[in-house]
């Protein structure tokens, strides 16, 4: 007897279906793709329980006949495409016809559609019942398309068990329409969950309009707007300022030819663009729409449709990195300090209130840097997104410091309006001391300067090292005693690998065999800073990349821990002219507001503020 078998039609479908729908999102995603491609003016979803009882999704757009409406259903039915050509250039959002037969296997699903023709007299309701089609009847409709999914997976217990609670399926079904919601402005966008509106976003015209509508007013200013060309391929969009920092990727949306995409492409490039104005624990806010022609993509890579083949993947990473840094380093401005009176308030003077960020400000503990659990948010969308947005503190725990004696939370940082490209000049800044050996006290026309001057020094000597590297003219400095180090054993194959690349930069280091090494120069720029931290630091951090190293990353590793340990320290007394020196360095980088790990260098009290806090204004 043999023993293959051709599996039965519904068995099929059903693993078919585990591709496409992983999990109620899903459904929304090719839902809202077909209603996009229907070329629909308004969309409307509808979830209960978290898409877990019901899914529903309406549409103004093309809609179909009868015959359409049963044979969407079939495998492979689509209108999208019509021949081999055509999938290698295309334009839709679906072209597998597998999607409508996918979610209708593993759910109980009504279709009730009526195309635009004004000949259509009524519209058609389909039901099926986890893939067996129940009737096909004429009904009173408007136009457009309304389908409804209830019961997702109520045949298929394995994936029921695997959905998560309401909340988290529900911010998956929520980032799902925002992603789509910005890139696409001119359709009307309507997300509601039990009943309440999360999202309501009427049409507009612009992106940012769109932003505005989604993420509320703020969200715009710490973000710098992108925008690149190379050859055939545009992007634009918008990105975050060093200072705005997130703890996952939440806030990172990708899309190419306005389809939105998971890529490791345009992930990789991100990472490289803010490498050094960003810790790598933390994550910019990207909203970013890659343009090109359509036959320069692959976008039949994967069943769910996310993921892509760019057919010259290097010059995009090279754009979308380049268009970034480029951005950031034209809009490098100083964070200003927006906040009424450093004292608490006297409780003697009735209506005088403590605003709560006070208290953040003074407060040394780690629990106001808490990254793990986002603040509880007020806003039923944000709290269904679970949205870091503004309410979670985004600068890296100062932890490996113990100078930080002035910290702030971001919440009371905002860019200044960008007039120069320069954040100062140091030619119009007049020092006026030091604070706590540890602080530049300073003035310009526009109001009071704190600089940190161990992070200014980091930003310079980082700049002047990474520069050298890329000419290949680092200077070296012999040690009077060659350094003898003893690794521990996971990181003498490390070494081994980067020795070749450590003596490009400065060093010169020989393995001795077994565990030992033997450093006997350093880089210049290093001083007498301790070698063997420096070196130890090195690795650490190579270690903990979790990128295949190539030799930029490697390059910069060196220079950012090179720079870190050779940057005077705080708690250091300066002369004015050391400290007019490290302004007028500092003014001369490329970021000079942000080190190497993303800290800010510089704060801003402006006159205004200062007048306002005065009460003069
Ligand atoms: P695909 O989108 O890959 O073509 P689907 O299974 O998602 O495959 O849909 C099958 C077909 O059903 C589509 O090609 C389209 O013609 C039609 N269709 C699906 N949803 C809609 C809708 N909301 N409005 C109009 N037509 C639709
Ligand atoms: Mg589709």
């Amino acid at each position: 007897m043999n023993k293959i078998r051709v599996l039965p039609e519904i068995l099929a479908n059903k693993i078919a279906a585990g591709e496409i729908v992983e999990r109620p999102a899903s459904v929304v995603k090719e839902l809202l793709e077909n209603s996009i491609d229907a070329h629909c003016r308004t969309l409307h979803v509808s979830v209960l329980s978290g898409g877990k009882r019901l899914i529903q999704v309406r549409d103004d757009g093309e809609g179909m006949n009868p015959d359409d409406a049963i044979l969407a259903f079939e495998h492979h039915a689509t209108s999208k495409l019509q021949n081999a050509e055509d999938l290698a250039a295309i334009a839709t959002l679906g072209f597998r016809g597998e999607a409508l037969p996918s979610i209708a296997s593993v759910s109980r699903l009504t279709l009730k559609t009526r195309p635009q023709d004004p000949d259509s007299m009524s519209g058609t309701e389909v039901e099926i019942q986890g893939g067996v089609m129940r009737s096909v009847k004429p009904v009173p409709w408007d136009r457009g398309t309304e389908i409804t999914v209830r019961d997702l997976f109520f045949n298929v217990p394995a994936r029921r068990k695997f959905l998560r609670s309401h909340d988290t399926e529900l911010g998956h079904i929520a980032r799902l329409v925002t992603h789509y919601a910005l890139a696409h402005p001119e359709i009307r966008f309507a997300l509601e969950s039990d009943g309440r509106t999360l999202i309501d976003a009427v049409a507009v015209s612009e992106l940012e309009e769109r932003i505005y509508q989604i993420f509320g007013e703020r969200f715009l200013d710490n973000l710098v707007e992108l925008s690149g060309q190379a050859g055939s391929v545009k992007i634009r969009g918008f990105s975050s300022r060093p200072h705005e920092q997130r703890t996952n990727t939440y806030s990172q949306f990708f899309y190419v030819n306005r389809r939105m995409v998971r890529d490791k492409v345009i992930t990789s490039a991100i990472r490289q663009a803010y490498h050094n104005c960003m810790p790598a624990s933390a994550y910019p806010v990207v909203i970013l729409f890659v343009e090109l022609p359509f036959d320069e993509v692959d976008v039949n890579a994967h069943p769910a449709k996310t993921e892509i083949r760019f057919r010259d993947q290097s010059a995009i990473h090279k754009l979308v990195q380049d268009t970034i840094e480029q951005a950031l380093v034209k809009s490098a401005s100083v964070p200003q300090y927006e906040h009424r009176g450093l004292t608490a308030p006297d409780p003697a003077i009735p209506g005088q209130s403590y605003p709560a960020r006070v208290d953040t400000f003074q407060n040394q503990g780690e629990e106001a840097f808490d990254f793990t659990s986002p603040a509880v948010s007020t806003n039923p969308f944000q709290r269904a997104l679970n949205y870091p947005f503004r309410e979670l503190p985004t600068f890296t725990p100062a932890k490996h410091e113990d100078h930080a004696s002035l910290r702030i939370v971001p919440d009371m940082l905002i860019g200044s309006p960008v007039e120069s490209s320069r954040p100062f000049q140091s030619s119009a800044v007049r020092i006026l001391g030091q604070l706590q050996d540890s602080y530049i006290i300073a003035c310009d026309n526009q109001g009071l300067l704190i600089i940190d001057q161990h992070v200014a020094h980091e930003r310079i000597l980082y700049e002047k090292m990474a520069a050298a590297a890329r000419n290949s003219t680092v200077e070296t400095q012999g040690l009077l005693v060659p350094l003898s180090l003893d690794l521990p054993p996971h990181q003498v194959a490390l070494l081994e690998r980067m020795i070749p690349e450590l003596n490009r930069n400065g060093f010169v280091v020989e393995h001795f065999g077994g565990n030992s090494v033997l450093v006997r120069s350093v880089p210049a720029i290093a001083g007498d800073s301790d070698c063997r931290k420096l070196l130890s630091e090195i690795l650490e951090g190579l270690e903990q990349e979790e990128r295949i190293l190539d030799l930029e990353r490697i390059r910069d590793r060196i220079a950012v821990s090179t720079a870190c340990r050779a940057a005077v320290k705080v708690n250091m007394p300066l002369t004015t002219e050391k400290m007019q020196w490290l302004l007028d360095q500092l003014a001369l980088t490329r970021i000079p507001t942000n080190c190497p790990h993303g800290r800010p260098v510089i704060l801003r009290f402006t006159i205004y503020e200062i007048e306002r806090n005065f009460g003069r204004i």
